[in-house]
């Protein structure tokens, strides 16, 4: 949920991201409750905040609210600071300096509070991500027999990345308060199971259980999905129709690239790739033009400002060395973009590039052949985002590889029709048997 002030009034709407679309479903239908910080809410009075929390209770929604040493410190510092790189391989991005701890558990401790002040016997507790590692723990302390699942949403590193974190322990601790904790990929589980065996010397069983403090704490692994009936649904309107049309230029083929501006998204060497193709194949000069949305994130996070200079500087250097006066190959856009934008972009797309460095699973690889109704299209993927163990029918590539994904991508653009087509039916027949809706009724059935 998040609130806008408009005209002086408060508006409470709920998101539209992966994980409101999936839960929306189970959150109706069992009268279940959302628990969550909405971010900060400014320039109300009192009776503004009355209205908030009428708004939120009609949603069915509590919220939480974090003081402003708090966001920075567990939001910031520890979850997008610390958490962060180190899930994403990137200790090079640590801050020197990775305290704070005390807040993080602080704020963990305030939501365990909430879950157990709304509790009773019977509900499914279902915590969610990196910024609550220690909220299954901190809840059983309160509510001893609760059935609390836990789902990571992000990459579980390698151990011998995890094993750098200072409170590696006591994070693993918090998790292991848990039922039931689920993760993307075999092998983000795989990374999980290695790190107990190297911390606690304890071994899942042929079950995928754990013996943790006289309890049985189930593994599993739930590759998250889309709303791909909905995809498809919206991919087909004549807005979307229209606007693919004034996307696509007979002279040239389009390439796109759409993520959130985050380092994990390998954006600097997708953009090198395409440079690389332009120097391979001089034949693409003025036949391909390369859009990337990038919407802007965390800037308040130190690694992320500079990150956003770094990726500008790079787009003008090969604007600067091919454009025409015509042509120019990089469409760079660094802002969010309307649905509508976002779906015609999919369905213009001759070559998806979705080249994450690594990436928990990575929805825009989903959302795009969920969106490809007309079977046309190629999707090059990285193989470390998460999505890869599914769609072994995109192309797979390793994003480190410069000179290698820029001759994927001239395979992509010569590919021949059937082989296009044979490899999006089956993608689509993959995203839409494993939606988002599978994905929570697995993750429910299991913790159930
Ligand atoms: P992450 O969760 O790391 O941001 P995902 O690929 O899993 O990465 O999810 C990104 C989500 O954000 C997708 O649902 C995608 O449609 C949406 N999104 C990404 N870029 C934009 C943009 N420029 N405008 C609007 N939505 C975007």
């Amino acid at each position: 949920m998040t609130v806008r002030v408009e005209n002086g009034h408060p508006v409470v709407r709920r998101s539209v991201g992966g994980l409101a679309t999936g839960l929306r479903g189970p959150h109706e239908r069992s009268g279940g409750l959302w628990i969550g910080w909405p971010g900060t809410i400014e320039g109300l009075d009192r009776t503004g905040f009355e209205d908030v929390d009428r708004q939120f209770a009609t949603a069915r929604a509590v919220p939480l609210s974090l003081d402003t040493e708090e966001v920075e410190v567990f939001y910031e510092h520890i979850s997008n600071g610390v958490l962060w790189p180190i899930c994403h391989d990137r200790i090079d991005r640590l801050p020197l300096r990775v305290d704070g701890w005390d807040v993080y558990e602080r704020v963990n401790a305030r939501y365990a509070d909430v879950v157990a002040e709304h509790y009773r016997p019977g509900d499914r507790v279902w915590v969610h991500d990196y910024q609550l590692m220690r909220v299954p723990a901190l809840l059983r302390e309160r509510v001893p027999d609760a059935r609390i699942g836990y789902f990571l949403h992000i990459p579980f590193p390698s151990p011998e990345l995890f094993m750098t974190l200072p409170t590696r322990s006591w994070l693993v601790e918090g998790l292991m308060g848990a039922d039931l904790i689920g993760f993307h990929t075999r092998r983000y589980h795989g990374h999980f199971r290695a790190v107990l065996r190297r911390l606690f010397s304890v071994e899942a069983n042929r079950d995928d259980v754990v013996r943790w403090q006289e309890r049985p704490v189930r593994l599993g692994v739930f590759p998250m999905g889309v709303d791909t009936a909905d995809f498809a649904a919206r991919a087909a309107r004549p807005e979307v129709a229209t606007r693919v049309l004034e996307y696509r230029d007979s002279r040239q083929r389009l390439l796109v690239g759409i993520d959130r501006l985050d380092y994990s998204k390998g954006i600097p060497r997708r953009l090198l790739a395409v440079e690389r193709l332009l120097q391979m194949h001089p034949e693409w000069r003025e036949r391909i033009r390369f859009i990337q949305v990038a919407v802007p994130s965390r800037d308040r996070v130190g690694a992320y400002r500079h990150f956003r200079h770094e990726v500008d500087a790079l787009v003008g250097r090969i604007n600067g060395a091919f454009a025409t006066p015509t042509w120019t190959p990089v469409h760079y856009m660094h802002r969010s973009v309307p649905g509508d934008v976002l779906l015609a972009l999919y369905r213009a797309a001759d070559v998806m590039l979705v080249t994450p460095l690594r990436d928990g699973m990575n929805l825009v690889a989903k959302e795009f052949p969920a969106s490809r109704i007309d079977d046309e299209g190629v999707l090059i993927l990285s193989e470390f985002a998460g999505a890869a163990e599914e769609l072994s029918d995109a192309l797979l590539v390793n994003p480190y590889d410069v000179d290698g994904t820029a001759a994927m991508i001239h395979r992509a653009l010569t590919m021949d029709v059937e082989e296009r087509q044979r490899r999006m039916r089956a993608l689509r027949a993959t995203v839409i048997e494993r939606d988002v809706h599978r994905w929570t009724d697995c993750f429910l059935a299991a913790l159930g």
